[in-house]
């Protein structure tokens, strides 16, 4: 129990923080007032309206991006040592499927979340296209790199030239210099190293 005492130095207390907020507060409202943060509040609101609406688009806009793609499908290993499902082109995952039929919905971007109801929505082959496995990042810039050497190539030599690549890239020995420059030429990381 609070005794008598102690409650008066409480209620001291409380009346000089009262009197500090109640101060602090006009002070807010008469700044309220001056031209360059009605400028700024007016600015944030409409900031905050335009982030809801973008955040929309994006996800209707990476769900149809993920609907039109004619998938090319890649393997890979994840941390739990299983092999996941993704598009070479796109990029989707079905790691984000697994994951949220897991209850970890929490732990998926925005963007896995995407592809995670795109997934749920679509009945898609579960064969892989290409039967090496690979990382994603890797296998997307490789995919990437083919795409802009031959435009004009259908999937199937894509697939040619994506196994041969691969295969000298994991065959044949470079100094970590190399691995390096080739790593920026491909667009990803300096540090890349999921070669294998
Ligand atoms: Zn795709």
């Amino acid at each position: 129990m609070i005794s008598k005492n102690a409650l008066e130095c409480i209620r001291a207390d409380f009346s000089d923080i009262d009197e500090q907020y109640r101060n602090i507060e006009q002070e807010i409202w008469g700044l309220e007032e001056t031209s360059i943060v009605k400028k700024y509040l007016g600015l944030q609101k409409k900031k905050s309206e335009l982030a809801t609406k973008r955040k929309n688009l994006y996800s209707l806009m990476k769900y149809g991006e993920y609907e039109n793609c004619e998938h090319l499908w890649g393997l890979s290993m994840n941390e739990y040592g299983e092999y996941d499902c993704f598009c070479v082109k796109c990029g989707i995952n079905d790691k984000a499927m697994k994951l949220s039929n897991r209850g970890k919905e929490d732990s998926l971007s925005f963007d896995e979340r995407v592809m995670a109801s795109v997934l749920e929505e679509h009945d898609y082959n579960d064969d892989s296209d290409i039967n090496i496995v690979c990382d994603k990042e890797l296998a997307m810039a490789l995919y990437k790199k083919i795409r802009e050497y031959h435009p004009n190539i259908d999937d199937k030599t894509v697939i040619k030239y994506f196994e041969i690549a691969l295969d000298d890239i994991r065959n044949i020995e470079v100094s970590d210099e190399r691995k390096k420059s080739r790593a920026k030429r491909l667009g990803l990381r300096r540090d890349f190293n999921r070669w294998k």
